[in-house]
């Protein structure tokens, strides 16, 4: 007998751009650009572009598998080379600029870069280590030819040269879908940064299940402004997510700052947003000064670190945006959750949906999560019970950039070094990094827990907990705040804010007071300084008092 057959055709990035472009040509894509001011371009011009950079690449002798490494903002350059390395069968590598010299040459080295697209910007930055960078032959500045940039990067090739040169009509390469597309280093806030090859398949299954209506939910008639850098793992996805849809794309160039969001929210009009909690804080702040209304904007994914409650509240209560929780790393492509309500939650009263909205919601289809222990055996997920959390799925790693051994337990998971509750639906909420949560008398405090309350208070701009080491507990919390500006808070004033909000043990021992927290390359807290510069606050006053105390 004959059996049937279905169409075989593989889930390659190109075809995410030429969907866009056929069917979505004339649809938008909005930059803002280094120098000031705005590129308006379409997805039809974005394709013929991607198309001309492959055609470039490949005449320049570079090959399938070559890295071909980006250092840049969310930007039309940067997402014609999103499609356009990919496409030609080439492994596109987003940098973040924000790395030290030293660790930018690490990462450039280990990937084995052939070629490196940057911004004006990064110039300087790359010719003082040009000569440190031995598998790089080509170096391209993203824009037009610029005489003074040249002098400082000898050789140095111009995107746009690139583009005229290059061919529109260029033949996508025939691609396996398991071939790598893209590559991303792990921050790095342990030892030396981990590199994450995505594939074309994994791109796409992630793309496509992370735009699902409980998911970003983005579609063509959405305004989508991706703040999470390019840089940053795909941008969550969003630009793949963008084209499938055929979504308008409001790009926000290097001006990350409340104020220039806000504005660029209203006058593009922009539906839907993703970002770090701290970006969404600053936008706060500016839509409370009466830059802007957000009027458009109906809903933000927000992730990377956890979202204040206070935060959710005010921007539902004040501008009608629902921010929506979700959690991810660079090793997960990087969505695991995200937070949309069952239709059992329909007509909860308003703290119990709070308390279910508030996590950082439950898996995709395509992503399994468990919690185990510290031998390994899996905990119940009866919503209290902590445990150390894994993930398998379409788009989670499996061994880090050039190495040999699996990056998984025995047993085919992901460890992901979070600590976090399952409930039997799933939902999931992060207690803490396990390096970060404060292990105090054999109990576990969650850092998570205690930033959320500080936070709320009015007078607080920004907090984060830190595990201080103590003579008796080995370690106590010490809460580390900034202020709102020109505020009068006392150290007393917030703990007592703590007061019937976490039990008594919970409640920090010190709140310090600093300027601003130290904030890492992809806008989170770097509680490693923080612990280094406080997490002995309290050591030498409980060691006097404790001496006292047995001398007496
Ligand atoms: P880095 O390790 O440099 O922060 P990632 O961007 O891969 O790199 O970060 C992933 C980690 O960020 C997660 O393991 C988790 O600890 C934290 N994280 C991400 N999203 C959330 C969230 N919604 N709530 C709390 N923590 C989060």
């Amino acid at each position: 007998m004959l059996l049937g057959r279905m169409m075989t055709q593989p889930l390659s990035i190109a075809s995410l751009i030429d969907h866009a472009a056929r069917y979505h040509g004339g649809t938008e894509i909005v930059s803002a650009l280094t120098q000031g001011g705005f590129e308006r371009v379409t997805w039809g011009s974005v394709a013929q572009n991607a198309r001309r950079i492959a055609s470039a690449l490949v005449r320049r002798g570079l090959e399938p598998g070559d890295r071909i490494g980006t250092i840049a903002w969310n930007n039309r350059r940067h997402l014609e080379l999103y499609f356009g390395v990919p496409g030609a069968g080439m492994v596109c590598h987003t940098i973040n600029p924000r790395l030290s010299p030293d660790q930018l040459v690490f990462i450039v080295n280990h990937a084995s870069d052939r070629m490196l697209f940057i911004e004006q910007t990064f110039v300087p930055l790359i010719a003082a280590v040009r000569d440190r960078l031995a598998s790089v032959r080509g170096i391209v500045l993203m824009g037009p030819r610029d005489d003074q940039a040249a002098a400082a990067l000898p050789g140095l090739l111009f995107h746009d040269e690139l583009l005229a040169e290059g061919d529109p009509g260029f033949p996508w390469p025939a691609v396996d879908e398991n071939a790598p597309s893209s590559l991303c280093y792990t921050s790095g806030t342990t030892g030396n940064p981990k590199g994450v090859l995505y594939s074309h398949r994994s791109t796409m299954l992630h793309a496509l299940a992370a735009n699902q209506p409980d998911g970003f939910a983005v579609g063509a008639g959405d305004s989508l402004m991706p703040v999470v850098p390019m840089f940053h793992v795909n941008a969550w996805g969003a630009p793949y997510m963008a084209a499938a849809a055929g979504a308008r794309l409001v790009l926000p160039g290097p001006r990350l700052d409340g104020e220039s969001l806000a504005r660029l929210i209203d006058a593009e009009r922009v539906t839907i947003a993703a970002g770090v909690p701290t970006i969404w804080m600053g936008l706060l702040a500016a839509l409370d000064a009466g830059v802007a209304t957000a009027a458009t904007m109906k809903r933000t994914i927000v992730g990377g670190s956890a979202l204040p409650p206070s935060m959710r509240a005010a921007f539902r209560d004040r501008y009608g945006v629902e921010l929506i929780h979700a959690w991810g790393m660079t090793e997960t492509s990087p969505l695991g959750t995200v937070n949309a309500p069952l239709a059992k939650h329909r007509g909860l009263p308003a703290a119990e949906l709070d308390r279910i909205r508030n996590g950082q919601g439950r898996p995709l289809f395509g992503v399994e999560l468990r919690i185990v222990d510290a031998e390994g055996t899996v905990l119940p997920a009866d919503g209290e019970t902590q445990g150390e959390l894994q993930i398998r799925g379409h788009w989670i790693v499996d061994s880090y950039f050039g190495e040999e051994k699996p990056a998984l337990t025995w047993d085919g998971w992901f460890d992901t070094g979070d600590i976090a509750t399952l409930d039997p639906d799933g939902f999931m909420v992060i207690r803490d990094r396990s390096k970060d949560i404060i292990k105090s008398g054999g109990e576990w405090i969650s850092t998570v827990d205690l930033e959320n309350i500080a936070i709320s208070h009015p007078k607080v701009a920004n907090a984060a907990a830190i595990a201080a080491r103590h003579p008796k507990w080995d370690e106590r919390p010490v809460i580390c705040v900034q202020k709102r500006l020109q505020s009068d808070l006392t150290e007393a004033e917030l703990l007592a804010h703590y007061d019937g909000k976490v039990p008594r043990w919970q409640v920090p021992d010190r709140a310090v007071f600093v300027e601003s927290l130290p904030l890492g390359p992809t806008g989170k807290v770097v509680k490693a300084q923080l612990r280094a510069e406080y997490g002995e606050v309290l050591w030498d006053e409980e060691a006097a008092a404790l001496k006292a105390e047995a001398e007496a």
